[in-house]
């Protein structure tokens, strides 16, 4: 007869693959076997965003070359609304397909134009360019869509004489040299130009050594402050199956909690709740400023404030995260990194009607896409550490005990999960404990060996219990892991 430990690894392998839907169950096991495939050999592409102070002379400059643009974007735009009235109550087989405005076409009128129009004659061209391209572009996922049923999409419209032009530039358009970038232009004339467009680069970053494939200026609107937003690659080491696995639950509360599958090792990240820190000083402002009359002077200083505050609140949020990805895959032995497939994240019944009281948490966490950043993050760091991170689905994940795999809905507030076999555990380590069961039990599924299959899963189990139930006796809880009821503090409870 099979021991109880291993009847219970057989009941997790079964449930955790047989509830999942069959596109989910398709979807995840897709990304397990990436595991196994070779990396191909691609540099990773990478973004890098600097603030620049050009000084009054250089934004006469760069506002005449975004000018440039947005009359040819106006234009063009122009060009193609007006053939799409002429051709909208025809049937598609009856259009004058001849005369369609297209991105090649109308790329190909620039030259005449800058003949006509010698003002065109002072962008470097690639910038006129990627203006009709991404007028193309953005058409494109109008019409997209449209068929998609969108009702309210809108087509590019104008952009108003206030609204400063991004441009892109690249190949032969920009110099690096140290922490200096120079733009190239020909503003007023390619033989009187004078100014310079040359930014210092401030922060850490340097890319000497490494290939910027485009530079792109922008101006956030609101602060007027202006931008370059740097795109490189960096190759990176090549990714290997080193057999040790790490599951990252991303939460509220517990920002990160991780299970490594080696040691059965958790890790748990308190959330830094900048909020906290911030809104109430934000409310204050927010009443201040509406109790003044809306656009008077001061209006306009609280506001002011308003938008530095709120762009503070972002960044020590945007540190954070960017800290906490650093650590978690500097840190990890793990070359495979598990987290969950945030497009499938379901919510259970009673967690819906609990989002209503802890409506602050929810909106704090997930409505801005935090969580999606923090996978981008943890995501390209990853890679860039020859790393890799994999998606499955998290279905259930927080609602199966993670011993007995018992299901049982659990309110959003409850954050120690207690179950009747006697577990008790925190909830953000319980699911990532969980979320590893599944991942082993996909992997195992994938390579299709029984013999495997029950090894995998049944060895971490047998790690992760004992692991946990050693540090609760240890200390009450150093770590966020270790909170247990006497019950379970005794190993053999597992075995
Ligand atoms: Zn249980």
């Amino acid at each position: 007869m099979l021991s109880k430990e291993h009847q219970l690894a057989k009941k997790a392998y079964k449930i955790l693959i047989a509830d999942l839907p069959k596109n989910e169950l398709g979807k995840a096991l897709e990304q397990v076997k990436q595991i196994t495939r070779p990396s191909k050999k691609k540099p990773l592409q990478l973004t890098s965003k600097v603030k620049i102070h050009p000084t009054e002379e250089q934004k006469e400059v760069l506002w005449a070359l975004a000018e440039n643009c947005r009359l040819i974007h106006y234009f063009a735009n122009k060009e193609r609304k007006e053939w799409w009235e002429k051709n909208k109550h025809l049937p598609k087989k009856k259009r004058d397909k001849e005369n369609k405005p297209t991105y090649k076409k109308q790329s190909k009128q620039l030259p005449k134009l800058k003949e006509l129009y010698p003002r065109y004659q002072q962008n470097y061209s690639k910038t006129l360019q990627d203006t009709l391209k991404q007028l193309e572009a953005d058409n494109k996922s109008f019409f997209a869509l449209r068929v998609n049923g969108d009702e309210d999409a809108k087509p590019p419209g104008f952009k108003g004489k206030k609204y400063f032009t991004t441009m892109h530039f690249n190949q032969s358009g920009f110099k690096i040299k140290g922490a200096t970038i120079t733009l190239s232009h020909f503003y007023p004339t390619r033989e009187t130009k004078e100014i310079d467009l040359t930014f210092e680069m401030q922060g850490k970053l340097t890319f000497a050594d490494k290939e910027v494939k485009q530079v792109t200026i922008y101006q956030l609107h609101k602060t007027k402050e202006f931008y370059l937003s740097i795109i490189y690659e960096e190759n990176t080491p090549e990714y290997y199956d080193n057999g040790i696995y790490q599951t990252i639950d991303l939460g509220v509360i517990n920002f990160v909690a991780a299970v490594n599958s080696h040691e059965g090792k958790t890790i748990t990240i308190k959330n830094k709740r900048v909020d906290k820190y911030w809104q109430p000083k934000i409310e204050e402002l927010m009443s201040k400023r509406d109790y003044c009359k809306k656009y008077s002077n001061r209006w306009r200083w609280y506001n002011n404030k308003l938008t530095k505050i709120s762009k503070k609140q972002a960044n020590q949020r945007k540190d954070f995260q960017h800290k906490i990805s650093k650590k978690i895959v500097e840190n990890t032995k793990a070359n495979t990194i598990i987290i969950g497939d945030l497009n499938v994240k379901e919510m259970s019944k009673s967690e819906k009607k609990d989002r209503k009281n802890d409506k602050s948490r929810h909106r704090s966490m997930q409505s801005s896409g935090l969580l999606g950043r923090f996978a981008g993050f943890l995501t390209y760091k990853a890679k860039k550490m020859g790393k890799k991170v994999i998606r499955i689905s998290e279905r259930d994940t927080t609602k199966l005990c993670p011993y007995c795999m018992n299901k049982e809905n659990r309110a959003l507030s409850e954050r120690i999960i207690s179950c009747d076999c006697g577990l008790e555990m925190d909830r953000d380590t319980s699911s990532a404990g969980t979320q590893m069961q599944r991942f082993l039990a996909l992997l195992a599924l994938s390579r299709k060996r029984l013999v495997i299959r029950q090894r995998l899963l049944k060895d971490f189990r047998e790690k992760f219990f004992a692991t946990h139930s050693q540090t609760s006796n240890e200390s009450s809880s150093s770590n966020g892991v270790g909170r247990t009821r006497n019950k379970v503090n005794d190993v053999n409870q597992f075995q």
